[in-house]
């Protein structure tokens, strides 16, 4: 059966993975909320993101820094000249596009590859859909005004003045308040170059074409790391960073087949990158980036040391080198590749066709899973003693507890939020204390002692 954004979205709504923002008012375009089960969804991720990147790493450690930051941040890094979407309205129907999104779209339409569309000027936007007698998508004429350039920081005030001297942003990336702490990070833990700084926190874009789900709104979450290494040894660490983010989504359920990696050719590279790799994941709409792998050298650290005056130059004791480090900085975005998840856990399972039953299934990974397990007694009369495992089990994990109906529609009701193990505890249960666990994806059943389901699915979530 086909997979389609509309079913997703509607699953997510109906069991409280993620509702429209502010639904009572009529909503805040493109603004979702995360329900019970959208938050266990994403604080698992971004719990498996700190796992590999940062408790099991040896090079890495965690910062959390502020949203607001001193305005002269995005001077140095380049946010308040560049930070720029090219507009273009469609004369015709009044319909505004982003003129780099309506070119890769006919690209995509039109199956043309090695194009460097990032890498284009205005000028070069506009001449290249005139000649190309690119059709906006939603009237088919090819009438546009110039493009013009659009801010995406947005912006707000700081104290009791609404003048221009008050006014900073909400940050748009993470990265740059970790390189603002480079030198505090590695005088207070003593680190040796290389080393890595990671971390998750909300950024804000007011982004023109926000849409596809939660795919591009204008508030989300990253994950970013920062690898500061010696310059000359930087292709070396993207590779390695390249193949553990590779790995990472693998090892939590991604399918290999819905992703592709996308390495920048020379010309499509930014002026300051030896090397960019896009993961790209294949959406219900289409192949889109997920995580952005890129050698940004040592373009960041110099703008922050041109820019405050303040030397980001690392001293090396073993060779008696002074160097500004070269970056390497994979950048994720948390809500982004929950959908990707959630896309591809997505399963129907036609169980009887005449009787129209279809079983759906999201088949996540147990490390995703917003409940690892369902206690489920098989009887009412039985409650009480399945309570006590319920309570005994809440201690480690997100455990839910379900006595209503039948057993097949409770073991349903679990398939369909990702629930990997359901306990029934049965009228054996009391003389033997034991359970019977059922796998979601395998169905089988296996008896297992309640004293021992702790490491038993402890186990099972390791990835
Ligand atoms: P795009 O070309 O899709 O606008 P980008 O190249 O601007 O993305 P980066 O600045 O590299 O994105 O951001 C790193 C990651 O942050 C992206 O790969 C994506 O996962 C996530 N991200 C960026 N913008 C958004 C957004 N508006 N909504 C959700 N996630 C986002």
């Amino acid at each position: 059966t086909e997979k389609t954004m509309d079913k997703l979205v509607a699953l997510c709504k109906g069991r409280g993975f993620v509702y429209a923002g502010s639904e009572i008012y009529g909503g805040l375009a493109n603004s979702w909320d995360y329900g019970p089960l959208g938050v266990e969804l994403k604080n698992n991720i971004k719990r498996a993101w700190w796992r590999k990147f940062v408790q099991e790493n040896p090079y890495n450690v965690g910062l959390d820094s502020a949203i607001l930051m001193n305005p002269q941040v995005w001077v140095a890094s380049g946010h308040v000249a560049t930070f720029n979407d090219p507009l273009i309205d469609c004369k015709a129907c009044k319909t505004r596009h982003r003129a780099d999104k309506l070119v890769e779209e006919w690209h995509t339409a039109n199956n043309i590859t090695g194009v460097a569309v990032e890498a284009m000027t205005n000028d070069a936007l506009v001449n290249y859909i005139k000649e190309k007698g690119i059709t906006c998508p939603n009237c088919g004429k090819a009438e546009f005004t110039d493009i013009r350039k659009f801010n995406l920081m947005f912006k707000t005030f700081q104290g009791v003045t609404e003048d221009s001297a008050a006014q900073i942003y909400l940050r748009p990336e993470t990265a740059q308040g970790i390189f603002v702490n480079f030198k505090n990070i590695q005088r207070t833990t003593r680190r040796k170059v290389p080393f890595g700084v990671a971390q998750v926190g909300k950024s804000f874009r007011n982004e023109i074409t926000p849409g596809n789900f939660i795919f591009r709104i204008r508030e989300f979450e990253q994950m970013e790391l920062e690898f500061f290494c010696k310059p000359g040894t930087d292709l070396e660490w993207f590779n390695y960073w390249r193949a553990y983010c590779h790995d990472w989504l693998l090892k939590l359920g991604l399918k290999e087949e819905s992703l592709r990696l996308r390495d920048h050719e020379k010309e499509e590279l930014s002026h300051y990158s030896n090397a960019t790799t896009d993961f790209e994941f294949l959406f219900p709409f289409g192949w889109g980036e997920l995580w952005g792998v890129a050698d940004r050298t040592d373009y960041d650290l110099k703008a922050h040391q041109t820019t405050s005056g303040e030397s980001m130059e690392y001293f090396d004791p073993e060779t008696n080198e002074k160097y500004i480090p070269y970056v390497i900085e994979p950048s994720l975005g948390a809500d982004r590749v929950l959908l990707a998840f959630l896309i591809d856990a997505y399963d129907e399972e036609i169980v009887d066709a005449e009787k129209n039953d279809t079983r759906v299934v999201l088949r996540l990974a147990p490390a995703l899973a917003p409940i690892k397990c369902a206690v489920l007694p098989l009887s009412k009369k039985l409650s009480e003693q399945a309570e006590a495992v319920y309570h005994q089990l809440q201690k480690h994990f997100m455990v839910d507890f379900d006595d209503a109906g039948s057993i097949g529609k409770r073991y349903r009701r679990q398939d369909e939020i990702g629930t990997p193990y359901c306990l029934t505890f049965d009228f054996d249960s009391v003389e033997d204390g034991c359970v019977t666990v059922r796998d979601r994806d395998t169905m089988t059943q296996e008896r297992v002692k309640i004293g021992e389901l702790v490491p038993y699915l402890e186990e099972k979530m390791a990835f």
